[in-house]
């Protein structure tokens, strides 16, 4: 798959584009370049493949709040350095169809998945918060699962989903 910069435009799969995966108003605003390079295309397929089309089959249209991160785009929105999202392997979603806390229960039922977190979901809105999910090639997914919460102001993460 030839992937010409900075035009690609192509479907990943079924119901998503390369455009919404890269899509990002903070790059937008910044005039930073959030162009993927080949091998991180590949990799926002299979997660189109093995994670989001899935859902997008079962639940209707997701919103994709992040996809792809280039670097530079991942340290203005103070993203971990190691952020799966800099490979193409991770996403930040919502649907309007199912809350968070139950599509991230979906998902750790029905998916084969190296991570997922609920992300700041308060306990109370069904519509807080995010799921983030990544999917990795190499037949290496373990399957992890944590809920990120906010206390005090910092990011701490738990093992499990705690709704
Ligand atoms: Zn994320």
């Amino acid at each position: 798959m030839a992937v010409k910069k900075p035009s690609y435009n192509g479907h990943l799969t079924k119901n998503f584009g390369y455009q919404e995966m890269i899509k990002s108003s903070t790059a937008d605003r910044l005039g930073i370049s959030n162009d993927a390079t080949r091998e991180h295309v590949i990799n926002l397929v299979n997660l189109c493949n093995f994670i989001l089309q899935p859902i997008r089959d079962e639940f209707g249209v997701i919103r994709i709040n992040s996809g792809y991160r280039s670097p530079a785009l991942n340290k203005a929105v103070g993203g971990s350095k190691t952020s799966q999202h800099c490979n193409g392997q991770a996403a930040d979603f919502e649907s309007t169809r199912i809350s968070n806390p139950n599509l991230a229960k979906w998902i750790s039922e029905n998916l084969i998945f190296d991570q997922l977190i609920l992300e700041f979901y308060d306990g109370v809105d069904p519509n807080s918060g995010w799921v983030h999910c990544s999917y990795v090639l190499d037949g290496s997914n373990r399957g992890k699962v944590m809920t990120a919460l906010r206390v005090n102001g910092k990011t701490q993460y738990k093992s499990g989903l705690l709704t």
